[in-house]
């Protein structure tokens, strides 16, 4: 039989704040453990919440980003649980009516077709605290710095058939929220992670099957490995006569599997009620309006413009937008290049991305600036250098020794683009290559390739090549 997974997404995205969603308390990360967590936080007696009305600026930045109805009138509830990293035995959270609802996200797949991803909703939350296992032998430490640190939780429609899908869409979430920078997304410290719901069904067949949620993933790679891991296993169990179980499981990144946390019989019952100590959320069309005009421009229709503006191809223009900092670099450089985006995309997406990932930096850490790479290429533009020769200027720039025109003075790199130098060239490389000189006159045109390489050899690829290919054909035929 021949099976089909089914995906849904829920992903949380830590909200770019400066305090947290109903407190005063600092969301910075790394702080000593329980230095951020003031009373609200905790939940002691007496106090009440806040709400930070910045959170709700960026929720409705992302509502309008995905095509979604941003809620007139949304209400913030009591999620019940007990847990030790949550003193108050309840997270706010939004149930019934949420900031954000009926979205969608176009994909684009690496067979270069695209395909609409449903967002069902986005609702606001606040972080739980930390437990910490491995710090204290037989003990767990509880860190509550985190909480009630402000998230957005964006649920997907299970609109995905595969985990090539599932990561596809997680990527475009990630980049969306940078892009309106309503989070930074760092996946390390735990601003950026997700759940994923897996089943599979047979194909052709229109209901779904049971689903299994794995948790808490935080990076691209893990997500498309657990999905995977999970599919297969929902295939064997049914193959061999089995039912998958509604349960939640944990991905381990170690032995590359999930494991079972808890059944659904053991799910919690978290007898959700609206918070009686906040009130309904009430936007006005004036806000949502002015949410709308200070949206930034957003991926896709950079990807656009960059491809009407720069005359790049679709997919240069994609690999350029899928980061915000990327495509900013993109442009800054071109800009500084006279406006040649051509050159500045294939070098940006060429030497400089595989320089950034050769020394495993950030692009922000980037010691050649988008300025010191738009000059360079326009000492190319201008036939100053080869292209061939920029590698090497790239190379001594990446490495401190100064900006492009200094190095090429400095190593004397400048192109020869003199018609009688070059000529003076040539004559001595076919006079020392007579054997060569007869096969070619035999016929053996390809010889020519081997005088173009003795002249650029001779000049260290100083030579202008255009000039070296005409005057050898002419002293040739002559
Ligand atoms: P819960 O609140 O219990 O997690 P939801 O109904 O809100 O459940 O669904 C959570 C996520 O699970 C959504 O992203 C949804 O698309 C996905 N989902 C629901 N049913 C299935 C299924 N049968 N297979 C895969 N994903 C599913
Ligand atoms: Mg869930």
């Amino acid at each position: 039989m021949e099976w089909e997974p089914v995906i849904g997404l829920e992903i949380h995205a830590q909200l770019a704040t400066s305090s947290k969603i109903f407190s005063g308390a600092s969301t910075a990360f790394g702080a000593q453990p329980n230095t951020q967590a003031c009373a609200v936080d905790l939940g002691l007696p007496g106090v009440l919440p806040v709400l930070n009305r910045e959170v709700i600026r960026m929720a409705a930045s992302f509502g309008l980003a995905t095509g979604s109805t941003v809620s007139k009138r949304s209400v913030f509830a009591r999620k019940n649980y007990f847990y030790p990293d949550l003193p108050k035995g309840y997270q706010i959270s939004q149930y019934e009516l949420p900031v954000v609802q009926d979205g969608e996200l176009t994909i684009e797949l690496e067979d270069g077709t695209s395909k609409r991803i449903g967002i069902t909703r986005a609702h606001l939350e606040e972080d739980a605290g930390k437990s910490l296992h491995e710090d204290f032998h037989g003990m767990t430490g509880i860190d509550l710095n985190r909480a009630g640190t402000p998230l957005l939780e964006i649920v997907s429609e299970p609109d995905m058939r595969s985990a090539k899908e599932a990561v596809a869409y997680m990527k475009m979430i990630h980049s969306l929220v940078r892009y309106l920078e309503i989070s930074d997304g760092n996946m390390q410290e735990g601003s950026f992670r997700c759940d994923a719901n897996v089943s599979v069904r047979p194909v052709g067949r229109e209901s779904f099957g049971t689903r299994a949620e794995i948790k808490n993933i935080n990076s691209f790679r893990f997500v498309e490995q657990a999905i995977n891991y999970e599919i297969e296993r929902q295939i064997l169990l049914l193959e061999s006569g089995g039912a998958v179980i509604q349960e939640t499981r944990l991905f381990d990144p170690d032995r590359h599997e999930t494991r079972s946390m808890r059944s659904k019989e053991e799910a919690n019952d978290y007898r959700y009620f609206p918070d009686p100590d906040l009130l309904p959320v009430v936007l006005d069309q004036e806000f949502i309006d002015g949410v709308a005009a200070a949206l930034p421009e957003l991926p896709a229709a950079r990807r656009q413009r960059f491809v009407d503006q720069y005359g790049l191809s679709d997919y240069d223009a994609g690999v350029l937008t899928a980061s915000r900092e990327f495509a900013e670099f993109f442009e800054a450089t071109a800009r500084e290049a006279g406006g040649n985006g051509k050159l500045a995309a294939n070098w940006v997406m060429g030497e400089f991305t595989a320089a950034l990932n050769k020394g495993g930096i950030d692009i922000a850490d980037s010691p050649v600036s988008s300025g010191d790479l738009g000059r360079m290429l326009l000492r190319i533009d201008d036939g100053t250098i080869s292209g061939k020769i920029a590698k090497q200027v790239f190379e001594a720039m990446w490495n401190g020794e100064g900006d492009a025109d200094r190095i090429i003075e400095e190593k004397g790199l400048k192109q020869i683009t003199d018609p009688a130098a070059i000529e003076a060239v040539i004559r001595e490389v076919l006079e020392n290559s007579p054997k060569q000189l007869e096969q070619y006159r035999g016929g053996q045109e390809k010889v020519f390739g081997y005088f173009v390489g003795q002249v650029m050899k001779a000049t260290k690829g100083k030579a202008n090549p255009g000039e070296v290919n005409a005057l050898l054909k002419k002293m040739l035929g002559s």
